[in-house]
């Protein structure tokens, strides 16, 4: 991607963001607000609901959100001597326009940026090593791979421009029933040709051959997704835009985000874990029958449920994710939908490398690699391995050498045995592991994703991710959601799943 494109196409978008033209979407409101929702997870997909759904449905609402854990979900830190590192979702892209907002309006600004510098390793040694000098990159890369790797860029771009369409699309109002349909209105047949094949297919059917894919593509799939180039196309185009220029984090931890949001949309939050979901149906004062969903959850004082409107799940609905109950539903609801999370162990060590795992004779006073990444090959054990800056800069901060003691983050596919840490680091001090369920286990074609709406005003956000699985994807989705939930409540039925956005909206610019 060029660079210089970026603040230009961000201040059109971000242009649009504040104009707040919503004419198209807004209809005289006929009904009345509902008066209570219940946002079940407090991740960034629950908090942006939150927050999306207090602009859509006014202060009138009550809006109670359910998080038995702490507030951020996969958005996590750890503490190590005096500082905090991210050990979740931990890079941002800087067109990833939601979370820009968040902060904006959160008056949360970003991290400093430390620059830096990328190695792929294939388990034996470095088969590559990023340069300071932009010129003997690009030579490199150029001699290696042709124009591979601009064209790479390029693709990426192209992808980008159409995922771009969401935000028009929102601020109109426009909102979509299904992960199918939101693809489909951004980028067309194409889009969900990519969610149905792998990457190696969608990049092989653009030209790219095996060697690039095995030696450039197939370390960014599995630093971001730690999975192979056999994740979707779409997710996989995701990833790829994370060796973009310019990605950022949120100064102090990116579930920062989270607590802000929560602050901000004046939701209740309650701590505690939702065990079942009822459909109910009273009588109403004007003899008809109404329907309400009864949260039943389980938290310190006890158990409990209450009655809501609105019901937005915001958690994923698989094996070990979650397991809530729905009764009184037809068809019914599963409390898991098929498929698995992937598990990736993210094991952050505060201690020195051994530079011979790496294969290479450099003196670690000299080395200065951010971002190993691991090409997919028996003999690695590990996904990536990362020199990891704390999540608040302090002034004057220089990322130190390999030759001192520092924080290193490994991303593995199983927890690090005490003898393949021996392997890596030459002492350490301190090893904290947390073992995330992290993302979806890719396997395309997919062509079940669950539904968003999973019965008149029970939402599901999370099905999103089997597109793919991203801070800015849940955010995006909890706006569709939040949309969609405000539009079915007040029947304008004109702003769900239009065809041909594109084309219709571009006069409006
Ligand atoms: C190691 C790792 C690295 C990643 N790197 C990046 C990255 O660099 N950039 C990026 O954009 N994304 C990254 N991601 C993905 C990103 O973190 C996720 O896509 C995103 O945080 C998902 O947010 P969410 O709110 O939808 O889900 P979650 O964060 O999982 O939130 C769901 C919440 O629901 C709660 N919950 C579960 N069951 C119940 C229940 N029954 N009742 C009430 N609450 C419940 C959970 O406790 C949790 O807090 C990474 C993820 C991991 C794990």
């Amino acid at each position: 991607m060029n660079p210089r494109t970026l603040p230009l196409r961000a201040l059109l978008f971000l242009g649009l963001w504040h104009a707040g033209r919503r004419s198209l979407a807004s209809a005289p409101e006929l009904q009345d607000q509902p008066k209570k929702i219940a946002v079940v997870g407090a991740g960034i997909g629950g908090t942006s609901a939150a927050f999306y759904l207090r602009q859509e449905f006014g202060a009138g609402v009550k809006i109670d959100v359910f998080e038995p854990g702490d507030v951020g979900g996969r958005l996590a830190t750890v503490r190590i001597g005096d500082h905090e590192y991210e050990t979740g979702g931990a890079v941002i892209h800087p067109l990833n326009l939601h979370m820009k907002h968040f902060i904006e309006k959160l008056g949360i600004p970003p991290r400093t940026n430390v620059p830096s510098k990328m190695a792929i390793f294939d388990g034996k040694e470095l088969t590559f090593v990023e340069s300071d000098w932009f010129i003997v990159n690009f030579l490199r890369m150029l001699w290696r791979f042709g124009f591979s790797y601009i064209r790479m860029h390029m693709w990426v771009e192209s992808v980008l421009d159409k995922f771009m369409r969401i935000y028009q699309y929102q601020q109109y109002g426009y909102t979509f029933s299904s992960v199918d349909k939101l693809l489909h209105a951004m980028g067309g047949d194409a889009f969900l040709t990519m969610l149905n094949q792998t990457l190696e297919e969608t990049m092989m059917d653009e030209g790219f051959s095996q060697v690039f894919l095995n030696d450039i593509v197939a370390p960014i799939a599995r630093v971001n997704y730690g999975q192979s180039v056999r994740i979707n196309g779409f997710v996989g185009a995701v990833s790829l835009a994370g060796a973009d220029p310019g990605l950022w984090a949120v100064d102090g931890g990116n579930k920062r985000v989270c607590s802000g949001l929560l602050y901000n949309s004046k939701s209740e939050l309650i701590a505690a874990r939702v065990t079942s979901i009822s459909l109910k149906v009273r009588p109403s004062k004007t003899g008809n029958t109404a329907s309400f969903y009864e949260v039943s959850y389980v938290g310190e004082a006890g158990s409990a449920h209450s009655l809501y409107d609105i019901v937005v799940i915001a958690t994923p609905l698989h094996q070990g994710k979650s397991d809530i109950a729905f009764s009184g539903f037809s068809p019914p609801i599963p409390s898991h939908y098929p498929g698995r999370y992937h598990q990736t162990v993210s094991t952050l060590v505060h201690g020195m490398l051994d530079m011979s795992y790496l294969g290479t004779t450099q003196p670690a006073s000299e080395f200065t690699v951010s971002d190993i990444l691991t090409k997919d090959s028996k003999d690695s054990v590990i996904n990536s391995l990362s020199s990891l800056d704390p999540v608040h800069i302090p002034q004057g901060y220089k990322r130190p050498p390999a030759s001192q003691t520092k924080v290193w983050k490994v991303f593995s596919p199983k927890p690090l045995s005490q003898e393949q840490l021996r392997d890596m680091f030459l002492s350490w001090d301190s090893v904290s592991e947390t073992q995330w369920l992290a993302y979806p286990s890719y396997s395309p074609p997919h062509r079940n994703t669950p539904p968003f709406i999973l019965h008149d005003r029970l939402y599901y956000l999370n099905a999103v991710e089997w597109a793919a699985s991203a801070m800015e994807m849940s955010s995006i989705s909890a706006r569709n959601v939040a949309l969609l939930a405000h539009h079915r409540w007040h029947q304008q039925v004109g702003n769900i799943d239009q065809e041909d956005l594109h084309t219709r909206l571009r006069g409006e610019l």
